[in-house]
């Protein structure tokens, strides 16, 4: 373990500990750690954050502290300051990555940390692996100054998202966008416009999000995934989700947007 001071980030399974004074929450520091004779396990330095050098770990008990408390990841989004938000996002990828490459694709044989780059090795054969990172496409369909919302089953009661899917192996982003937008509602589109787009680490996508126009009328959903959709003016949306999702951005865009439209 570092003697310098450093941020701790450490899991017990899915939930990060973390510190709560007069209100404020913040990552754990070496001193912390100290204080409280915490020793957690398979700590990895993933870089630095306010000059600091941060370290992802493990706790092997739920026991905790007076004064820390255990969180899930998206509960601290607007509760701590940003750029700590997405480190800690990068910390949780990295831990469930870490926590599910404990054994060798190739050999079976168990897997190591590497001491020189942000990979797993194989202690028998060598094999490497790093992060698993999912591409994923989400994008806004706009026509007629309305925006296509659907409905997964897997969604809280009457909440509606725009479509999003996981990139398939030889596809382009924009061709997978056609597709998922085939595949669960039916619609075809143009005009596929870059967004912007933002780490999801539940567990491990990059979402990469698209505004498109869209040439179709009639929707069709898939009855799989998809339990519902239409089409939604800026005066009239459904639940949506929550300011933390790039979805949410997409949804924030159109209304801005389009507020001033007719439906
Ligand atoms: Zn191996």
């Amino acid at each position: 373990m570092t003697t310098k001071n450093a941020y701790w980030f450490l899991f017990y399974n899915d939930d990060l500990l973390i510190k709560e004074e007069q209100g404020i929450t913040t990552i754990l520091t070496t001193s912390d750690l100290t204080t409280v004779q915490l020793q957690p396990t398979n700590a990895q330095c993933i870089g630095k954050l306010h000059e600091m050098e941060c370290y992802v770990a493990t706790l092997d008990s739920e026991s905790i502290p007076v004064g820390f408390s255990f969180k899930k990841i998206r509960q601290l989004y607007g509760n701590m300051e940003e750029e700590c938000f997405w480190f800690a996002c990068r910390a949780f990828h990295i831990t469930n990555w870490m926590r599910t490459s404990k054994f060798c694709g190739c050999c079976g044989s168990t897997m190591t940390v590497s001491t020189d780059e942000l990979a797993m090795k194989c202690v028998q054969c060598g094999h490497i692996v790093y992060p698993r990172i999912s591409p994923a496409i989400i994008v806004a369909v706009i026509k007629d100054n309305q925006i296509l919302l659907a409905r997964s089953n897997r969604f809280p009661p009457n909440r509606y998202s725009v479509i999003a899917g996981f990139v398939e192996p030889g596809e382009s982003l924009e061709d997978c966008v056609q597709r998922e937008l085939k595949e669960e509602v039916g619609v075809e589109v143009h005009s596929i416009s870059y967004f912007g787009n933002q780490p999801w680490p539940f567990p491990d996508s990059l979402m990469i999000a698209f505004t498109a126009q869209c040439s179709t009328e009639e929707i069709t959903i898939d009855n799989q995934e998809i339990v519902d959709a239409g089409w939604f003016s800026a005066h009239n949306l459904p639940d949506i989700p929550d300011k933390l999702s790039v979805a949410r951005k997409l949804i924030d865009w159109f209304v801005e947007n389009h507020q001033h439209n007719p439906a």
